[in-house]
């Protein structure tokens, strides 16, 4: 018999398809491959891009670190060549941090959310082969995030509780569909995944915004996901993956209702008419089974390093 569960955030239907169930091995799918050839992202091609807004450039023995739009940095940051939308104004402005970038554009009064996201291979939408993150900045607030805020607001408004941490306080107490926790995370399949091998990380206890966040939470978040693509490359054979930030609006950033969150979602399905049509998802692999496997598959710790530099 085929499962249906709603989501108890957004109230999203989904069929979970257990007569059909499927293993990691049935999904034949893309899977990540170098294809190598040039890449402006790569070290030494820093003029093929548009000139960097940040750069963290580590010093070597005390000596001064290398100029803007030189090698040796770590992580650089440039405007989209081809940006969906167009910041006006000045790009070049100064930011101290990764998580500035947020910050700096929190100032601009036009923008209502920003958005960051990784796409990881061509089935995932990524045209460039370079591991690279993305942010956009939004007039409007996106559908699938306003669904949530709407769900957490009105569950608040009747529990007086965060709806994403009695999610967690439940889920830690039947293990079944947690993957990983540590100190600051959970990762969690959700109880009704639209895909398979949906995959959450939240931050166990109350946050409302990614961008206030202390950067000892934003190492172990580096690492908290580091270990989950590590256990995904193992157990689904380096696949495709999109995953985003979910955070509270701007505006209202600190708020007792939403609890930001990382959505990852590995591209194993397509998605087809039905869903299309319908609004419904139908996932062939149930949350309690793709937890276990990739709560199951070890991998090595990451080691620790520091952000920024
Ligand atoms: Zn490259
Ligand atoms: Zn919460
Ligand atoms: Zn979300």
């Amino acid at each position: 018999m085929p499962d249906l569960r709603k989501d108890p955030i957004t109230g999203r239907w989904v069929i979970i398809s257990t007569d059909r169930a499927r293993r990691p091995s049935d999904f034949s799918r893309e899977s990540f491959k170098i294809k190598g050839g040039f890449c402006p992202f790569c070290p030494g091609n820093e003029s093929k891009t548009p000139p960097e807004i940040l750069g963290y450039r580590p010093t070597t023995a005390g000596g001064p670190s290398a100029p803007k739009d030189s090698p040796g940095w770590r992580v650089r940051v440039v405007p989209n060549k081809f940006p969906a939308l167009m910041i006006e104004g000045n790009l070049d402005r100064q930011a101290d941090g990764m998580f500035d970038r947020m910050i700096d554009l929190k100032q601009d009064k036009r923008f209502k959310y920003i958005l960051a996201f990784k796409n990881h291979g061509d089935a995932a939408g990524s045209s460039m082969e370079h591991p690279h993150s993305q942010l956009i900045a939004l007039p409007i607030l996106p559908k699938n995030v306003a669904e949530e805020l709407e769900g957490a607001k009105q569950y608040y408004n009747y529990k007086e509780r965060c709806i994403f941490c009695d999610v967690i306080q439940q889920e830690l107490e039947t293990k079944t569909r947690v993957i990983a926790e540590n100190s600051d995370f959970v990762t969690l399949a959700p109880y009704a995944p639209r895909f398979p091998f949906e995959t959450w990380i939240l931050p166990r206890r109350h946050e409302s915004a990614f961008e206030n966040a202390s950067s000892q939470m934003y190492e172990n978040l580096a690492r908290t996901l580091q270990t989950l693509i590590a256990k995904a490359d193992r157990v689904l054979d380096h696949p495709a993956y999109n995953f985003m930030i979910h955070t509270s609006p701007i505006g209202d950033s600190t708020n007792d209702y939403y609890h930001w969150h990382i959505e990852f979602l590995p591209k194993l399905t397509k998605v087809a008419g039905f869903e299309w049509g319908s609004g419904f998802y139908i996932n062939p692999t149930p949350p309690e089974e793709a937890a276990q496997y990739l709560r199951e598959c070890k991998v090595e710790a990451p080691i620790a390093e520091p952000v920024g530099a």
